[in-house]
């Protein structure tokens, strides 16, 4: 007896919700975002197709590895993401998810995706975002920008979120802040967050637990 997932036929694209850090290249021609949790070393651009961080020769999401972009289903499990520790500066991006894709509980693991929108989290001080600053990090050939109000920018190499839009190819919406906007607040009123128990870890790395598991589970009943 095999393990089969059920196979979904979605009439649109599935929409999902995850944190990314904003990254721009060394030579200003190409905008980015990379990952909070695994898979968090290769920036993505705003539309992308993952490859396999462990660079084995097969198509994302592969069932036996845990390779493949990762998402949430609801913009308040992001939210709750982002307000635990680390995450707090982190973008809330809203994804497309493109091509094959593996449904959990919580979220997603799938092999392409288009970033709609980037939610900025707000300046160190608190204030709202109004523009990107280095961050003061990055990756080979990129640096992570933050979002940061006029007055903590002054000074430092800023960066508008016009031109980060415009450099990644203009279908981008960005947003200060991380609310909601009018179509997810008319769906869940009350209150983003309200209800959402507070992840001890990443949903990346929670959702490739499970992944595993569901790897044993087919291995056990005979699947391959
Ligand atoms: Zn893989
Ligand atoms: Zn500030």
């Amino acid at each position: 007896m095999r393990l089969r997932l059920p196979r979904e036929r979605p009439t649109s694209p599935p929409r999902g919700f995850k944190l990314a850090n904003p990254v721009l290249s060394e030579d200003c021609g190409r905008i980015g975002f990379t990952g909070v949790s695994i898979g968090g070393a290769q920036p993505y651009g705003v539309f992308d197709e993952a490859r396999c961080m462990y660079g084995r020769r097969h198509r994302c999401p592969a069932l036996r590895c845990d390779c493949g972009f990762y998402c949430l289903h609801t913009f308040a499990e992001a939210l709750a993401l982002a307000r635990v520790g680390t995450h707090r500066r982190a973008a809330i991006l809203e994804v497309t998810v493109l091509g094959a894709y593996i449904r959990f509980e919580r979220g997603m693991r799938y092999a392409r995706q288009r970033v709609r929108v980037a939610r900025i989290g707000p300046c160190g001080c608190g204030l709202p975002p109004e523009v990107f600053v280095d961050a003061g990090w990055g990756r080979t050939g990129w640096r992570a920008l933050a979002g940061a109000c006029k007055g903590c920018a002054a000074g430092r190499g800023e960066v508008s979120f016009e031109d980060f839009v415009r450099i990644g190819g203009g279908r981008l919406r960005v947003l200060p802040g991380h609310r909601e906007g009018p179509a997810e607040a008319a769906a869940d009123p009350g209150g983003a967050a309200r209800g959402v128990p507070e992840p001890a870890a990443e949903a990346g790395v929670m959702q490739a637990r499970l992944d595993r598991l569901q790897g044993q589970l087919g291995r056990l009943t005979g699947g391959t």
